[in-house]
């Protein structure tokens, strides 16, 4: 028995849900899994959800539901033993060899959230929310749902004493209360592939709040009364997988979200107007080991998909023997295995929650969410560096196919390939370096764990450093005899 849906099951769900979803200034209508901004990605997104139902695949991407005795995704696990850590973190790498590790929203990180915070949902201190918490658990478990989430404010003035009006707000607020639900009016910036997805996660910023309006946590469906998505352009300008081998396929549109007088029904509300909770659910919670020990796995598959590509151009203009090429490889590989061996410490040194959930040590995974988005930027910029001029010599599928085609492959031939070959392998390499698909990939991994320079804050607060100073003031305290 399966709840694991297939691909075609994701796209008639999305597509009959109809979501209000606004993009180039115009409503979408129809089905949205044609429309060419949202095409690509949401066909790759089938992908993924076919994947797990590939009876090689069955036993590293899904589980047998001890409640259900049905197959979900093994992003659902609720990890009890080290070993079901490796589990998860197996099939996380996986699916992101499908990408690439270039789709964030990739339904496993969702999965892994509602888990993570189902698994804590004591946390959420209200009987009512502990138990929706746990409800939605089985829900999004037992149907394979896709979600998206927004966890931020609009960019309206991010001074720390700015106040937003309560009545007519910015920044999304619960302005009321029924027997219905609570009420949600105002914008949250922002989801990506809003709009895409059958529900959407919408939690607290996780900075203090003194306004009990903005303390709620909440999923909905995406196409509830008064929920809208406003996407931004799109990437994906409908080539060739040659043209944009991953434009084409894994643009993830980003959404700003508006909440028109949104009604969240009471079954749907984890937490409502408790500041304390609400500034505490990301750092207290077993959310962040979770969500890093995801997208830490995900993001060692980007790298070693970057140096795929770089060995690969190393290798096709031959310019291996030079020092600074070596040095510059060395840097990919550095950081790969740094992330690897952050990875297995934290899933070596994992330890019972509070809980009862099994989770991965947090010290190198705040580390590791430090690092990479530092490093993924200089990553790509070693791309640039490697490629040089072959970065934009790189004609199109039309232009092969034209009667210039002989002369492209002849004069842009590589080392061990023809022209055709290489410049399928720059076209790569530039739209992970230069086109606005890779500046976007960039941007995303600069700021996707939030702001780098508040996340340095968190580490500098939470590690222990007091047998550091002890040791010090001991070797200090030692005297000449
Ligand atoms: C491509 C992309 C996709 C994203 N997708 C999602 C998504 O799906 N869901 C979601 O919830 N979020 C998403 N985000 C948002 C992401 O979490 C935020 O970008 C991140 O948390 C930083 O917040 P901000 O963008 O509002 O920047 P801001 O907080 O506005 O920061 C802007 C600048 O001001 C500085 N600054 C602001 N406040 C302070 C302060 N208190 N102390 C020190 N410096 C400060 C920052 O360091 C930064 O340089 C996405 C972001 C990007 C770029």
């Amino acid at each position: 028995m399966m709840t694991c849906v297939d691909g075609k099951t994701y796209l008639n769900r999305i597509n009959r849900l109809g979501n209000n979803v606004w993009i180039d200034g115009k409503p979408v209508s129809g089905n949205i899994s044609d429309h060419p901004a949202f095409s690509g990605v949401m066909s790759s997104q089938a992908k993924l959800y076919d994947l797990q139902r590939q009876p090689d695949l069955l036993d590293s991407l899904t589980f047998i539901s001890s409640k259900t005795g049905q197959r979900v995704p093994m992003s659902y696990l609720e990890p009890k033993s080290k070993a079901d850590l490796s589990r998860r973190s197996l099939a996380f790498q996986i699916r992101a060899r499908y990408h690439g590790g270039m789709m964030g929203r990739s339904p496993d990180y969702m999965n892994t959230v509602v888990m993570a915070f189902a698994a804590c949902a004591e946390f959420f201190g209200n009987p009512k929310g502990i138990e929706n918490m746990r409800r939605y658990y089985d829900f999004c478990q037992g149907n394979d749902i896709s979600l998206t989430h927004t966890f931020i404010n609009p960019q309206t003035n991010r001074s720390a004493i700015h106040f937003d009006n309560a009545d007519d707000p910015i920044a999304a607020r619960m302005i009321a209360q029924n027997d219905q639900g609570i009420v949600i009016h105002g914008a949250r910036l922002l989801a990506t592939q809003g709009g895409i997805t059958d529900e959407i996660m919408v939690f607290p910023t996780g900075a203090f709040h003194f306004d009990q309006g903005y303390a709620y946590a909440f999923c909905i469906p995406s196409n509830t009364p008064g929920l809208k998505f406003l996407s931004r352009e799109s990437f994906d300008y409908g080539k060739s997988i040659f043209d944009h081998p991953l434009g084409a396929r894994f643009e993830e549109t980003d959404s700003i979200v508006v909440f028109d007088h949104v009604i969240v029904p009471w079954d749907r509300v984890f937490l409502h107007g408790d500041t304390e909770t609400a500034s505490k659910l990301y750092s207290e919670s077993g959310f962040i080991p979770h969500q890093v020990h995801h997208v830490t796995s995900k993001n060692i598959v980007k790298i070693e998909f970057i140096l795929g590509i770089i060995q690969s151009m190393i290798d096709s203009i031959n310019i291996g023997e030079y020092q600074h090429i070596q040095e510059k490889t060395a840097k990919v590989i550095i950081s790969l295995e740094t992330l690897k061996a952050l990875l297995t410490a934290a899933e070596t040194h994992a330890s019972l929650d509070r809980w009862g959930t099994m989770t991965p040590d947090r010290k190198p995974l705040l580390a590791a969410m430090n690092i990479f988005p530092r490093i993924y930027p200089r990553l790509i910029e070693i791309i640039q560096l490697i490629g040089a001029s072959g970065l934009v010599s790189i004609p199109g599928a039309k232009d092969f196919s034209s009667a210039q085609g002989a002369d492209l492959r002849k004069y842009l031939q590589g080392t061990d390939r023809d022209g055709y070959e290489k410049v399928k392998l720059f076209r790569l390499a530039w739209d992970l370096s230069l086109s606005a698909f890779a500046g976007r990939q960039t941007l995303y991994e600069r700021f996707f764990f939030g702001d780098p320079v508040r996340l340095a804050g968190t580490l500098y607060r939470e590690y222990d450093r007091a047998e550091y100073v002890t040791r010090i003031k001991e070797f200090l305290a030692e005297k000449n005899e």
